[in-house]
């Protein structure tokens, strides 16, 4: 809210900090007192005040601060990451179909040749074909039981009362819809894994919010404790076997048959050498390091798109669990593929309102809830698995292409 007397802006600032350095007014108090811009530009004098710091260019943001209300507390401006497109690539997917320029955001230089050089090939391929084969957002709380004898008793009950779970974490959504309730048993704590068609959004304070509610039934029909909301067999923000082989979000692949004079041509190798390459380290290598994905960099993609699109960045660490495949076909082809077990994404709610963002998922045409509902993170799924695939081609080439050329 404005503040009434702030005849200019400067003099609204000054009454923050005045206020601030006088203890009658706390940081994360400074929007009830005044318009975001000014709580925010108050905020950042404080702290270029107290560390010397030179914020002008994290003041220099080209949005309303109210618009980033719902996404960040204490601003003082913001982050500006280089944006850039690879391709545009040919995709043939089940929700996206068409030539796209992938947006990614990124710092890491050489990151978007890499990624544009793999989209060539792709498109000399014919394009790549992707797909979503599964689907569900998932939270697990944790409850608390007696003994094996009551876990055992809660497993049986959930089992036999799915419906009535449904019914009451349906109530809180006019979208999410509870796919099925997996528990798991580890001595006299109970997770049953709650997993729900989100449709358009990544969709975790939409399952959150929902097994609230179904938390609630488990509480009142047993002798059940809940502990916490989340049990961390979910399981989000941390690296998890479970999502690797489970899902959570999207699992969604992506793969391309390359003709052999393709390959030679446009990539500098041949398909046995990225095969080999593959093998040698995106699996016995990974393996032997005990690694949860076995790729070479698919998280520079899924990265540099999460934070182009207003995706959750700290989903990466899921969603970068992938296994690539390469392998020489019978016609003497290149067969690659990247299979991204775990990626949560939305083209609705979170950071995808954001204004930078929203006009990200505009170039792949997909702001918004998709036609029918689900469809655009369907889409945006099968975008981001394109240009893994992209990345990892690249990338594999060009150790490819080095490893000819150090062999002759
Ligand atoms: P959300 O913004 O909380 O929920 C999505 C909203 O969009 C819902 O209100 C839904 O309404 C509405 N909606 C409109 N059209 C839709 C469509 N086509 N498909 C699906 N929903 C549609 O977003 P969220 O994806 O559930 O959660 C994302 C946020 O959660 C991010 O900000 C992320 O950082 C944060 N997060 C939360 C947790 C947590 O534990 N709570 C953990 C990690 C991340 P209805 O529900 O009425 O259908």
């Amino acid at each position: 809210m404005t503040d009434p007397d702030a005849s200019q802006p400067s003099d609204a600032i000054d009454r923050l900090v005045e206020g601030f350095r006088a203890n009658d007014i706390r940081f994360h108090e400074f929007e009830s007192h005044a318009d975001p811009d000014i709580a925010t530009a108050a905020r950042r004098q404080i702290v270029a005040e107290e560390t010397g710091a030179d914020l002008e260019t994290i003041g220099s943001y080209a949005f309303p601060a109210a618009d980033a209300e719902p996404n960040i507390e204490n601003m003082l401006g913001a982050a500006q990451v280089p944006i850039g497109v690879a391709g545009p690539v040919s995709i043939d997917g089940g929700a996206y179909t068409g030539e796209a320029y992938l947006p990614l955001a990124t710092t890491e230089g050489a990151l978007l040749a890499s990624v544009n050089r793999g989209c060539s090939a792709l498109n000399r391929a014919g394009g790549a074909t992707a797909r979503v084969t599964k689907s569900g957002m998932t939270r697990a709380p944790v409850f608390r039981v007696a003994d094996v004898v009551e876990a055992e008793a809660l497993v049986s009950w959930i089992r036999d009362n799915e419906d009535a779970l449904a019914a009451a974490a349906e109530e809180t959504t006019n979208h999410g819809e509870l796919l099925d309730v997996t528990p798991y048993v580890v001595g006299n704590n109970v997770y049953p894994r709650f997993r729900y068609d989100t449709k358009d959004a990544m969709g975790m304070n939409m399952a959150t919010i929902a097994t609230k509610a179904a938390c609630d039934v488990i509480e009142a029909e047993t002798n059940a404790s809940l502990i916490a909301l989340s049990g961390n067999v979910c399981s989000d923000k941390k690296p998890a076997a479970i999502n690797a082989i489970e899902g959570r979000g999207r699992s969604v692949t992506a793969d391309v048959k390359i003709p052999r004079d393709v390959v030679e041509s446009k990539l500098h190798t041949t398909p046995a050498a990225i095969a080999e390459i593959n093998t040698r380290k995106n699996l016995l290598g990974s393996a032997k390091a005990g690694s949860i994905g076995f790729n070479a960099h698919v998280a520079n993609v899924v990265a540099s798109m999460f934070l182009a699109t207003g995706q959750d960045e700290a989903q990466v660490v899921e969603g970068a669990n992938a296994i690539t495949t390469a392998e020489v076909t019978d016609d003497g082809s290149l067969y690659v593929s990247v299979s991204l077990a775990s990626l949560e994404v939305g083209t609705v709610g979170g950071g995808t309102k954001l204004p930078t963002q929203s006009e990200a998922l505009d170039v792949l045409g997909i702001r918004g809830g998709g036609d029918p509902a689900g469809s655009n993170a369907d889409a945006l799924a099968e975008c981001i698995a394109t240009g893994a695939l992209a990345g990892e081609l690249s990338l594999l080439a060009a150790l490819g292409s080095r490893h000819l050329s150090s062999a002759h």
